[in-house]
């Protein structure tokens, strides 16, 4: 579907563990950072498309304050109203992509992309099995997917419109 390309992982972690918090710079849509397609904002929560995604919808899902453990930093009715959040893109992007399964997790680090956030990772249905899994998150591996810029817009206003759709249960 899309080419991939070999992703510069040198400038990627020196850009991690030296530059400002990407997450807060989505969030306050700073100038010196390139669109995120943000697709889906309240008053806690933050989702958006990977730039640099392995699987085609990959998005991460953030709270919007800079918190760094992902349970201890949050009050327990925190941590399950950013879940509902989790919930509702995850079956948004299934739905769009069409996935097989969808993998969550959040990963991190003090020393760098420290701000919490789940990837929310589709899986295309087909997809060998030795592919599946770590090997679909890991850019070292699977290289990245050369994605349109007018494609990404296209993906983030149809999840966007997916998510206004979704009945949050509240
Ligand atoms: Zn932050």
């Amino acid at each position: 579907m899309f080419e991939r390309y070999q992703f510069d992982l040198d400038a990627y972690v020196r850009r991690v563990r030296t530059g400002p918090c990407f997450v807060c710079a989505i969030v306050s849509r700073d100038p010196d950072f390139p669109d995120h397609h943000v697709f889906y904002e309240d008053d806690a929560a933050i989702a958006f498309l990977n730039g640099y995604p392995t699987q085609y919808g990959y998005t991460l899902v953030a709270p919007k304050d800079h918190r760094e453990q992902v349970a201890g930093d949050f009050t327990l009715r925190e941590y399950l109203r950013l879940q509902r959040v989790v919930h509702r893109v995850a079956e948004a992007v299934r739905e769009e992509v069409g996935a097989e399964r969808v993998y969550l997790l959040s990963l991190g680090s003090n020393e760098g992309n420290a701000h919490v956030h789940w990837h929310i990772v589709p899986l295309p249905p087909g997809t060998p099995y030795e592919e599946q899994q770590f090997a679909a998150l890991m850019l070292e591996r699977t290289g990245v997917l050369k994605i349109p810029e007018e494609e990404m817009e296209s993906l983030a206003a149809r999840l966007g419109r997916r998510m206004e759709r979704m009945d949050f249960g509240r």
